[in-house]
């Protein structure tokens, strides 16, 4: 399970209180995949002795901002970014930043995750941020329009709109009460409002709750979001809908698992 907008969101955070104004001591590669397009010599050479001036987030990428320069991290399916004492092992360490008294180590069991040396710039392609209010019903209509793909395989698609995955969509789909296979272009006005609204509230609620953690997630402390206690239908398939109380069903859609209500969710 990938992190999605609100674990990263939180990992954000924890990341920023933890590090605003430390300065990159060091920085040691134990795998070469984790940097992208870059050696560990020209990783020190940018990044070594910069201050860190922000950390910010664009979808499910979060930008480090230095006194001069930046640089990206996305954790694909496993990675973690950990703040931890100097000297403390961390299991799948790939690449540590060494501040003056803490670490924070990218830790990656699969090894999907990468650090890029860029800035924010370079993410200017993915959609609108669904919390900013830019992410309006005229916005999401006017390209929904054009796409006769399923509503599901549209709200994954990160140039659409930024930082949803499987479990969101999913959750938001339910609570907008819309079948995940409907064709994009099929939704009403009104359908898509609902669904805006949905999105906000679902994302807005899991940030509340520090994300959703089934095996891997951990915010930048390695401890568990608990989202995972108030999920509608997703990891809830073969179990009754919370609102009409039928067994939710789990089909897949672009190839991902979905789960959806069939009495509850709309097919046309
Ligand atoms: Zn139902």
């Amino acid at each position: 399970m990938m992190p999605e907008l609100p674990e990263v969101e939180t990992i954000r955070r924890d990341l920023l209180k933890a590090l605003k104004d430390e300065e990159i001591k060091a920085i040691g590669v134990y795998d070469l995949k984790a940097l992208e397009g870059i050696s560990q010599d020209e990783a020190s050479h940018l990044w070594q002795g910069k201050r860190i001036t922000d950390i910010k987030r664009r979808g499910k990428y979060l930008l480090f901002e230095l006194l001069e320069g930046s640089f990206v991290v996305h954790l694909r399916m496993t990675g973690k970014l950990l703040v931890v004492p100097l000297e403390s092992e961390v299991r799948y360490q790939r690449v540590r930043f060494v501040f003056s008294d803490k670490a924070l180590v990218f830790a990656d069991v699969r090894r999907f995750g990468r650090i890029y040396a860029l800035g924010l710039s370079a993410l200017d392609r993915l959609g609108p941020e669904p919390l900013e209010e830019e992410f309006t019903a005229q916005y999401l209509e006017s390209i929904l329009q054009k796409s006769g793909r399923p509503i599901k395989t549209f709200l994954l698609d990160q140039n659409n709109v930024a930082g949803l995955g499987n479990i969101y969509v999913d959750e938001a789909l339910f609570m907008a009460k819309i079948h995940p296979l409907r064709p994009a272009k099929s939704l009403r006005t009104g359908e898509v409002k609902e669904l805006v609204d949905a999105i906000k509230i679902v994302l807005d609620r899991a940030i509340s709750l520090r994300g959703t953690s089934f095996s891997d997630y951990r915010d930048g402390f390695d401890k568990k979001g608990s989202f995972q206690e108030h999920l509608s239908v997703y990891g809830r398939a073969g179990e009754p809908c919370i609102r009409c109380g039928r067994v939710l069903e789990k089909i897949r859609v672009g190839g991902r698992s979905t789960v959806f209500c069939y009495s509850c969710q709309k097919g046309d």
